[in-house]
Order: structure tokens, then C-alpha cells, then sequence
């Protein structure tokens, strides 16, 4: 612990976003920085999107009583479509509210402000007049991290004179157009303009705080810490895989688990929001059953889990198909699991993923090989640093889940996950992977270095 005894304690206040790939590393990081000794304040937002997140939030607040909740109400924003983003915005427009609470009544004051990226442009200039020292909070890759701070300076390029193929981050390389957020090819959709404006205020922080590890991109992290990607870019300080937390509960599947085979069992999931069609998820019913292999399949069909009607498997995947998955004597949850109590679990032996960051950093950390297939957002970005470091392979073709309509059959699928599970090359390169992520968060490693150049950064320290 840094601070302790006389010593003044920072107080600093994280104002996370919405949806679990958000919420879940902003949590992570309040304790890492609360056993450092920092008072932390986290802020809540209600009404929250999903009851994942009014869960884990209730979890973690009996979990980490030091950890002061402010709560909020935001005030919803009307229109339809993806109702994480629409709380983004939401959360986006209020500032101008939550600031003064925040100022006028913390105790002890607050002295520094950590922010998630996608609220970036709006809380930044809101911040500055306070004084308040603010960085910002990057729940993704440092190669997403390039692509955020480098975009803007791409699309200021004469559009005749900008590549339309790819963006080339000085330092850090080509990011292919295929690869980037399918949205950002629409400059007027709102999501473009959000994600250019946050770019565009990265500038203006003290620091930028990351969930990602030296070895696991080091030449991203060094062209931006030597001024490469952009001159006067604030301190980078790659600090993961952020610490664990408890689990919320134990998962039905770790009984099954435990009767299971070493590395035998090839987990299956797309994170916390991303629902496939019903012909993409019937392939991937065959494709598991045919690569022979054991599975645990989680499946979403919506994208909020408040809306997961309780359909029967039989109905879903077919009668055949259940009955088959039975007797091969794999398993199949229809909900929410504990990711982290599968991934360090000894019996699996490969992740079919979306690759959402956090589920990257947890196979990371556990050294479990990930197939990539990435669905929606910043996950081709991210697959790429999968295959890149070795922690898995990334079938490129695939392209983004369900785009125009386009359906991987389970042939291709079973091939694919025999190679997971049977490649003794990927396996022994993700359990290196595993070693660097261990020995970054470990005494004296990369990561434990760079939240130490951030203690040192915040107030009352010389
Ligand atoms: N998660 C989980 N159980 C589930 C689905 C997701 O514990 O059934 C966790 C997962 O371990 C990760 C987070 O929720 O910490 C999802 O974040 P990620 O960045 O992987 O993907 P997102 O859900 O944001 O697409
Ligand atoms: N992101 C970013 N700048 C922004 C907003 C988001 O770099 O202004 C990154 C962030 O890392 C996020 C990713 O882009 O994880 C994809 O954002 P999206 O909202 O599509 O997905 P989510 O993170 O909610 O799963």
C-alpha cells in the first residue's frame, strides 16, 4: 500500500459506461487503486441497461465496502436502437449534473477523475475549469487505443488524398477499413462523431490508464509513449489484466466442469451482449458437435438479457440437435455464467470468442487459446492482437458474425476448433502469453510499474 498512516490519500472518482464490457474494468480497477490506498468513489448510473449490471453492481458494493457508490439518475434518452449506446449518450449529456454533485459535497474532496473513453469529450472540458486532474480510462487494446487517437487526424486528411483501404497509424501500422467498427464508415452516424470528439479530447488529459500489458503490445505502447502516433500524447500506462473481483455466484456448469478431462473442453461464448441469428447459432451447434470435442456453449439471442425470452433449447437449436448434445454429454446455458470461474478452470482447454477485451484479458491471464471471431465493434481490432501474440487464431474469412446474412457452416466451424484444441503450438504460445500477463501484475512487472508512475502522479505525492 502506497498511502497509508499521515499521509494525504487521493480521492479519486471513476465515472465508468454503460454495459458490463465497461462496468466490469472500471470495477476492477476501483479496488486495484483502493489497495493502493486511494479513497475511490465509483459512479452508479440508473436505471441501468441490463440486470448483469445491476447484479455485479450490488455484488461489488458488499464485496468492497471502502468503495464509496455516488449514485445518478441519468435522464433516458428517447429513440430506439442499441440501448447501451443510447446510455452512453445519455450519460454523455450530463456533466453539467453530475459535476457539481461531485465537487460540492465529497469528503474528502475529490482530487482526481478517471473516466471511461466513450464519455470522454463531454467530461473533459466539463472537468478543466475545476482543476481537478482527469485521465482516462481505455477498456480496450492499445491498437483500439491507436485507431481512437488517430482518426480523427485520418479523416482531416483531403479525402483524396487518405487511403480508403485502411487507417496507417504512424508508429503502430495499417488498420485494415474491414477491420475497423463497421459503424465508423458512416461519418454521420453518431457513433463516428462520438468516437472522433473522444479521440480528439484524449489530448487533453493527464494520462491515459489501459487494460492491456507490455508484452502483450508493445510496439503500440512504445510508438505512443515516444510521442509517435501523435506528438504531446498524454502518458499511456498499460495497467493489466486489472485485478479480479469475487464471483457473483457459482456457476451450474463447475459441478460439470469438474468431471470433465485436463484442457478437454472448448468454452463457448460472445460476451455479454451480442445475440446471433438462430441459423448461426444451429452451424455452431453442428460445428461443436463435430469437432469432437467436449463443450460449454453459452447462448444469448438478445442483446439485453432483461429481453432473453425463455425459449426452450429444443426450440432454439432443434429437438435433433439437443438430444445429440446430450449424449455426447457436452452442455449448453441458455444465461449468464461466471467467465472467469470457466476460464480458470483446468478442464478447459480452448475459448471460442468474440474477443470483447475483457474476455481477451481473462484468457490472457489463464492461458486458455481463443478462436476469434469477432462479431461486432472494436473485435477485429482486438482478434488481431490475439493472433499477433499468439494467444489464438483469427479465421479472417468469417468476417463480422451474421454481416449480410452471410452464415459459417459447421463444418468450417468443427474444423476450426480442432485446430484450437489440437495445435500444441497455440497452446504452449498462449500459456507464454499467460506467464507475461502474470508477471506484468506481479511485484516489479510492467503493469505494476506503470500504476506506480500513476500514484506518483496524483495529488500529495512528491
Ligand atoms: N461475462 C460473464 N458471463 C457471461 C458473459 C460475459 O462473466 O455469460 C463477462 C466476461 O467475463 C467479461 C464481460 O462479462 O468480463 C464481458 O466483457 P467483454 O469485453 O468480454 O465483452 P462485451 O460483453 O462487452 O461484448
Ligand atoms: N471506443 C473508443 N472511442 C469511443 C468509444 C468507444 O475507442 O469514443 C472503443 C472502446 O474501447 C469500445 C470500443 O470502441 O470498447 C467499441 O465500442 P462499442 O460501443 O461498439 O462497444 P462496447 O465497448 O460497448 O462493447
Amino acid at each position: 500500500m502506497v498511502f497509508s498512516g499521515e499521509q494525504p490519500r487521493p480521492h479519486i472518482a471513476i465515472i465508468p459506461s454503460a454495459g458490463m464490457g465497461h462496468l466490469t474494468p472500471s470495477c476492477r480497477l476501483a479496488t486495484t487503486l483502493a489497495a493502493q490506498g486511494c479513497h475511490v468513489s465509483l459512479i452508479v448510473f440508473h436505471p441501468m441497461v441490463s440486470s448483469a449490471e445491476s447484479k455485479s453492481m450490488t455484488n461489488f458494493f458488499s464485496s468492497f465496502p471502502s468503495i464509496h457508490p455516488i449514485h445518478f439518475n441519468v435522464v433516458p434518452l428517447p429513440g430506439s436502437g442499441d440501448p447501451f449506446f443510447l446510455q452512453f449518450e445519455a450519460i454523455r449529456q450530463s456533466p453539467h449534473l453530475l459535476l457539481p454533485l461531485l465537487t460540492s459535497s465529497s469528503s474528502p474532496p475529490i482530487t482526481s477523475i478517471i473516466v471511461d473513453i466513450s464519455l470522454a469529450s463531454t467530461f473533459l472540458p466539463a472537468i478543466s475549469p475545476t482543476g481537478i486532474s482527469t485521465f482516462i480510462f481505455f477498456t480496450a487494446s492499445a491498437s483500439m487505443l491507436a485507431l481512437c487517437a488517430y482518426f480523427p487526424t485520418h479523416i482531416d486528411i483531403d479525402q483524396n488524398k487518405r487511403s480508403k483501404d485502411h487507417v496507417d497509424v504512424p508508429g503502430v501500422g495499417v488498420i485494415p477499413m474491414a477491420s475497423i467498427p463497421p459503424r465508423l464508415h458512416n461519418p454521420s452516424d453518431l457513433f463516428t462523431t462520438q468516437f472522433v470528439a473522444n479521440g480528439r479530447a484524449l489530448m487533453q488529459a493527464n494520462g491515459v490508464l489501459i487494460n492491456t500489458f507490455e508484452a502483450l503490445e508493445p510496439e503500440t505502447l512504445t510508438a505512443f509513449n515516444n510521442g509517435v502516433v501523435l506528438p504531446g500524447f498524454p502518458p499511456v500506462m498499460a495497467v493489466g489484466p486489472v485485478k479480479q473481483l469475487p464471483l457473483m455466484e457459482t456457476s451450474a456448469a463447475l459441478p460439470w466442469l469438474d468431471a470433465q478431462m485436463e484442457r478437454s473442453v472448448v468454452y463457448v461464448s460472445f460476451g455479454s451482449r451480442t445475440g446471433m441469428s438462430v441459423e448461426q447459432i444451429r452451424e455452431l451447434g453442428v460445428g461443436l458437435e463435430r469437432s469432437g470435442a467436449k463443450f460449454l456453449w453459452v447462448i444469448k439471442t438478445k442483446m439485453v438479457d432483461k429481453e432473453e425470452a425463455q425459449v426452450e433449447l429444443k426450440e432454439l437449436l432443434g429437438e435433433e440437435l439437443v438430444e445429440r448434445i446430450k449424449e455426447i454429454g457436452s452442455m449448453v446455458v441458455h444465461g449468464w455464467v461466471e467467465q472467469e470461474e470457466i476460464l480458470k478452470h483446468g478442464a478447459v482447454g480452448g475459448f471460442v470468442s468474440h474477443c470483447g477485451w475483457n474476455s481477451v484479458m481473462e484468457a490472457a491471464l489463464h492461458g486458455v487459446p481463443v478462436l476469434a471471431w469477432p462479431q461486432i465493434g472494436d473485435q477485429k481490432v482486438n482478434a488481431e492482437v490475439v493472433r499477433r501474440s499468439g494467444l489464438g487464431i483469427w479465421v479472417e474469412e468469417w468476417s463480422w458474425g451474421g454481416q449480410e446474412g452471410k452464415v459459417v457452416k459447421g463444418e468450417e466451424i468443427a474444423e476450426r476448433v480442432k485446430e484450437l484444441m489440437d495445435s500444441p503450438v497455440v497452446c504452449s504460445s498462449a500459456a507464454r502469453v499467460a506467464a507475461e500477463a502474470v508477471k506484468a501484475v506481479g511485484d516489479g512487472g510492467s503493469s505494476e510499474k506503470s500504476l506506480a508512475e500513476f500514484i506518483a502522479k496524483l495529488e500529495g505525492v512528491k
